[in-house]
């Protein structure tokens, strides 16, 4: 099979590829004028064609399904919009802000909870006066401690602008950490340049990358070069992934995924329950379900490789830990509080233990 050299946007072009039947096309053109499509070459290539349910082709390459709509999915699940003071940043938290500098990015993923928000069709970079606007607000607001920049996917931008934005926000006294949130490593590796990697090494601040990725399949070796370039030049790197109905919804493909992070230097951070994104609910799993997983990997696997598994609650209210409870009070009837605790295999310990 010939790999393509192009980003793919066009369902005929899925067709062509032998991505997609023919006969879904009708369908497809539907899904792709709601929603953004982009397979980067490195992400057509690693796509098994042979297999129907194939973890990676589930994740970029559109489907039918998307066109469903359920009662309970929003345009904007994890209410960005109820927190906007200005243009282009979010501020639930008090000492962090989100900094969305650009709508675009790499690859389109089919259960992203902003894809209302995101794809080519939508305003690009900000406008140098919306741009000045929100660097006047993080200015201003001194607890902002941390700046977080999202989008799309900020490493879209050039290197020579990312240099620029980094050096405007470290030059603010109080902004003492730059969070980078990106599928760039994983997706189009390539863009991790040497100009890339210098524009996050500025004076006045510290700069951790996020990466998102959902398979172990996805931290191919150029992936795993790409995140090993960043590491050398002293960047801290966290994971993101999503659990995703067929995609990493099983103890062995979580593990697998976990312990890539943890192999390449990134330390596993969030596993998010799948937002209420429009269309995306054939890859939702229950949480129910995340929390039996989480149980299946507690204990099993090394505590470098547990991630935390987070909801962002609808409306704008933040992200919680949902992950299984392992301590509750017991009913006994001393005057001194007892606990009980469970331990990795199931087994339930009074604490304090009877005496
Ligand atoms: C997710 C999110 C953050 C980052 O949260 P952490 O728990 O620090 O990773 C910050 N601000 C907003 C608005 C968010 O949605
Ligand atoms: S890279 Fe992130 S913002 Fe872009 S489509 Fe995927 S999940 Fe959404």
């Amino acid at each position: 099979m010939n790999i393509p050299k192009l980003t793919i946007r066009q369902p005929v072009q899925l067709v062509s590829e032998g991505l997609a039947p023919a006969a879904a096309l009708p369908e497809l053109e539907k899904v792709a004028a709601r929603y953004a499509v982009a397979l980067t070459p490195d992400v057509v290539a690693l796509i098994d064609r042979s297999d129907p349910n194939d973890p990676i082709a589930l994740q970029y390459v559109p489907s039918a399904k998307e066109l469903d709509s359920e009662p309970v999915d929003r345009a904007d699940p994890i209410g960005d919009a109820a927190r906007s003071p200005v243009e282009g940043i979010v501020h639930r938290y008090p000492d962090r802000v989100l900094f969305k500098l650009v709508h675009v990015c790499a690859v389109y993923c089919r259960f992203c909870f902003r894809r209302e928000m995101v794809g080519p069709g939508k305003e690009n970079a900000l406008t140098a006066d919306v741009y000045a606007r929100a660097l006047d607000y993080i200015h201003e607001h001194t607890e902002i401690w941390e700046v977080i920049l999202t989008g799309g996917d900020p490493l879209m931008l050039s290197p020579r602008r990312m240099a620029e934005v980094m050096r405007d926000l470290a030059a603010i006294p109080h902004v003492k950490i730059i969070r980078i949130h990106t599928r760039v490593p994983v997706v189009d590796p390539s863009r991790i340049s040497e100009d890339m990697v210098e524009a996050f090494r500025v004076k006045g601040a510290t700069t951790w990358i996020a990466v998102h990725a959902n398979h172990a399949r996805e931290l191919t070796e150029e992936a795993r070069a790409a995140c090993a370039r960043l590491i050398d030049a002293g960047i801290p790197m966290v994971s993101q992934s999503v659990l995703l109905r067929g995609v990493n919804d099983n103890p062995a493909a979580l593990e697998a995924l976990m312990r890539a992070f943890v192999e390449c230097r990134i330390k596993p951070y969030y596993l998010h329950q799948g937002d209420l994104a429009p269309g995306t609910e054939h890859l939702r799993t229950t949480i129910a379900e995340g929390q039996q997983l989480m149980r299946a990997i507690r204990g099993r696997l090394s505590g470098l490789c547990q991630p935390e598994y987070v909801l962002d609650i609808p409306g704008g209210f933040g992200k919680s830990p949902i992950g299984p409870g392992y301590l509750s009070q017991a009913d006994d009837r001393h005057a001194d509080l007892r606990y009980r605790v469970v331990d990795y295999c199931g087994d339930v310990h009074l604490y304090p233990p009877e005496p």
